[in-house]
């Protein structure tokens, strides 16, 4: 399977959970998105995950993605089940106990560009 059709198919997962597809973008973040260019979007999402999830964070887990009212990334990362280890354990099969690998990472990212190229539509 390439990672394209992962993607996919993980995005087809997500839209089946009530919770996960309650989050949208407003217009004001789409609008955010627009203005910035995706390529921004991409670069201040690597250093979100980076930051916030690559290590394990046990003592803060679950509470380091903020819920509204903030970046598209953040709203990506709750709509894709993204916003923390206990969540990408559960969801994406990354076990949440070491550090992301780079290749987790930048499986993190597309899965969050993808569903944001998605609500721009
Ligand atoms: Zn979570």
């Amino acid at each position: 399977m390439n990672s394209k059709k992962i993607i996919d198919n993980k995005l087809k997962d997500l839209s089946k959970s009530k919770f996960r597809s309650g989050f949208h973008l407003n217009k004001k973040m789409k609008k955010y998105v627009e203005e910035k260019g995706l390529k921004l979007i991409i670069s201040h999402a690597y250093d979100f995950i980076n930051n916030r999830l690559r290590t394990p964070n046990l003592l803060n887990d679950g509470k380091q993605t903020p819920m509204k009212q903030v970046h598209p990334i953040f709203i990506a990362q709750h709509a894709c089940a993204c916003c923390c280890r206990n969540c990408l354990e559960k969801w994406h099969n990354i076990p949440k106990n070491k550090e992301l690998t780079n290749n987790e990472v930048n499986y993190i990212i597309s899965l969050l560009i993808e569903w944001i190229k998605r609500e721009m539509k």
